[in-house]
């Protein structure tokens, strides 16, 4: 008899665990998703209508280090190969490189450098040397200086998180690469690509498996736990425990749309570092596998909020400075480690900004853990 497993969540997470159990061939899976689609928020149908595939809940870049996460997902899918740039549209400039690059730098300040011992000593005229920086202003200011900080940092972030860069981790801002030459790539990754099929397609053919039964538009209620050997659950972990504590920040995107006849954008994303209320324009037709015969531009743009904003939809675990809310996921935590059947997978399960490619990795590794143990 295969024992039964319910995986809560249709997400990277909850179908990376929902295959590696069923491939062993000793579960049944059952996996259910409170939305209507599978896919979390990889969700990208084509609108058949605009002929393009967009991005549900904003663009997603698949890019990695890891080639055996690569591998991994390559069983489900084929790949078009597409390295990610992002430009900012500074007022009085134009577009700019992002990551700051030599020509970001040449564009802004009108000048001429012309190798990285130029634009690194032309940085060192301009950056603070705070001793121990602290927070993500800081660490910024420190590389940049507080003019570049502000253009490109200090503002995107107040519209993205809601807070000042000063009360901001360190890492999220280090999620950006630094550069002192030419390279205009957003990622520094060996691998970056994007699905051929959409990431529809790619959990189309990972969920298709004798041993993995799907429930859409269907809530968990904790009543279910009693039917299921365990749970590997992808839901926000302080939901689960009804914010007993008191609820974890998340931040949330609001995604406004546009359809316009003629538009031109110089690379598929750009970012808006101004004051404005908007983060990010996408351009659908500029990725990959994603125009499939639009005559019009559909232009999707973003406006972060609370999620409470946003009919509760959690996207963006928070990391501050004071390290509060890693503090009060550390509390559910130790609730959930008192739940023998339970594992809490995932983004919002695991209050991690992850990437795709460590959800997997995370997954995995959960998965294989409890097969290891589980024989
Ligand atoms: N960021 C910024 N300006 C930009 C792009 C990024 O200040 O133009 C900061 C901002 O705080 C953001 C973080 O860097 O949340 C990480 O950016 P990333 O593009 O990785 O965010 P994601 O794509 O995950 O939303």
């Amino acid at each position: 008899m295969k024992k039964n497993i319910l995986v809560v969540g249709t997400g990277f997470a909850g179908a990376t665990v929902a295959r590696e159990l069923a491939d062993s061939g000793r579960f049944k899976i059952h996996i259910i998703d409170k939305r209507d689609h599978i896919a979390g928020n990889a969700f990208d149908p084509v609108d058949d209508q605009l002929k393009l595939r967009i991005h549900r809940y904003g663009p997603h870049i698949f890019h990695t280090n890891d080639q055996r996460i690569f591998d991994y997902l390559s069983r489900f899918t084929q790949w078009l190969p597409y390295i990610h740039q992002v430009q900012a549209l500074v007022e009085g400039t134009g577009y700019v490189p992002l990551p700051i690059n030599r020509s970001t730098l040449n564009k802004i300040y009108n000048k001429s450098l012309t190798d990285e011992a130029d634009v690194k000593a032309f940085l060192e005229t301009l950056r603070c040397h705070h001793k121990h920086p602290a927070n993500a202003r800081e660490m910024a200011e420190n590389i940049y200086g507080v003019e570049l900080t502000e253009l490109f940092f200090a503002r995107y972030t107040l519209k993205m998180w809601g807070m000042s860069l000063s009360d901001l981790a360190s890492e999220v801002l280090a999620r950006l690469p630094v550069r002192y030459d030419d390279n205009v790539n957003y990622f520094d990754d060996k691998i970056q690509v994007m699905p051929a099929h959409g990431y529809l397609g790619l959990f189309e053919t990972m969920l298709d498996h004798p041993d993995i039964s799907i429930t859409l538009a269907c809530q968990f209620d904790k009543a279910m736990e009693k039917d299921y050997e365990h749970v590997f659950n992808s839901m926000p972990i302080d939901a689960y425990f009804n914010e007993q504590f008191g609820a974890l920040p998340y931040r949330s995107i609001q995604f406004v749309h546009e359809q316009i006849e003629q538009h031109h954008q110089p690379v598929p994303t750009i970012n808006f570092t101004n004051q404005g209320i908007y983060t990010r324009q996408t351009d659908w037709r500029l990725y990959p596998g994603c125009d499939l015969g639009a005559n019009q531009a559909f232009l999707t743009k973003e406006i972060p909020c609370s999620y409470e904003e946003n009919n509760f939809e959690r996207y963006y675990p928070v990391k501050t400075v004071d390290g509060a809310p890693q503090r009060l996921y550390r509390r559910y935590c130790e609730e959930a480690r008192k739940l023998a059947h339970m594992t809490f997978i995932g983004r919002c399960g695991q209050y991690i900004y992850y990437d795709m490619h460590q959800v997997v990795a995370n997954s995995l590794k959960m998965a294989k853990e409890y097969l290891a143990v589980n024989r």
